[in-house]
């Protein structure tokens, strides 16, 4: 499905990722765990589209296609999907305005209201969110945890084929965590793909990765089963080497 090859990607002049690569297949859940600050959330935006990073070597393809000569809006059309680890609040626009022409820009058809009504409604029940905030402000005033549910209303009514879902753990709390990935498993099929950036077990737990990896120093340092992520957890990052010239800021 996804395929990065050699990927050097710098902000500011200053270099986050060096050469790092990755596969994703169709169907896979993959974990990608690190310390702060070493590019987890940078893979995600470049992947996305954020236009903020420079791409100064290496490829990404989705399905055979190259997605880097392709923009955001081009991107979302084709199945990906980040849940950010800060989700944007933006104020005056509802979740259903919003939802509404994103379902609409993508199909080309007019969305019949009822049915529409009906979907968002069952998935907030999914989500066990109130109804009521179908008509909030995206994410306005909303708490840590309530935002990243309301991220993944708009993942279930958009309905992508590659998720990122960028540390959706922190502000959860143990309940809402259940919750969510419990959606997320009924969610998956064949030709669903997740990417899981955490720091934690627990997401991991509910949805068991087919394979982890460790960044450092602007690549993969390491990879494994779901024992790695258990390995991480116990022992840190401090005992994988980065390669000679890897830089670790
Ligand atoms: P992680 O998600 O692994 O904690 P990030 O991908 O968010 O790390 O950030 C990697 C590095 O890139 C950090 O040093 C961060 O400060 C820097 N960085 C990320 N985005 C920006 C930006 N927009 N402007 C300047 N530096 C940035
Ligand atoms: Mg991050």
């Amino acid at each position: 499905m996804l395929s990065i090859k050699n990927l050097t990607v710098s902000i500011d002049e200053k270099v986050i990722l060096k050469d790092f690569s990755l596969d994703i297949n169709d169907g896979e859940i993959v974990a990608l765990m690190g310390p702060n600050g070493i590019g987890k959330s940078t893979i995600c935006k470049v992947i996305m589209g954020d236009t903020h990073y420079k791409i100064e070597s290496g490829s990404i393809t989705y399905n055979k296609e190259d997605l880097l000569s392709l923009d955001v809006v081009e991107r979302s059309r084709r199945g990906i999907y980040l849940v950010n680890q800060n989700p944007i609040e933006i104020e005056g626009v509802s979740n259903a305005e919003m939802l509404r022409s994103a379902l609409e820009c993508r199909t080309g058809e007019h969305t019949n209201f009822f049915e529409f009504n009906k979907r968002v409604t069952e998935i907030c029940k999914r989500l066990n969110i109130p109804t009521s905030f179908i008509h909030r402000g995206i994410n306005e005033g909303m708490s840590g945890g309530e935002k990243k549910k309301n991220e993944l209303l708009h993942l279930y009514v958009l309905e992508p084929k590659f998720i990122m879902l960028d540390e959706l753990d922190s502000g959860l709390d143990v309940d809402s965590l259940r919750d969510l990935a419990t959606s997320l498993k009924e969610y998956l099929s064949e030709d669903i793909s997740i990417l899981i950036i955490t720091h934690h077990i627990s997401i991991l737990e509910y949805l068991k990765p087919d394979r982890v990896h460790v960044l450092k120093g602007g690549k993969i340092v390491e990879s494994g089963s779901y024992d790695l992520a258990l390995s991480v957890e116990g022992n840190g990052f401090r005992s994988y080497e980065v390669s000679s010239d890897g830089d670790d800021e």
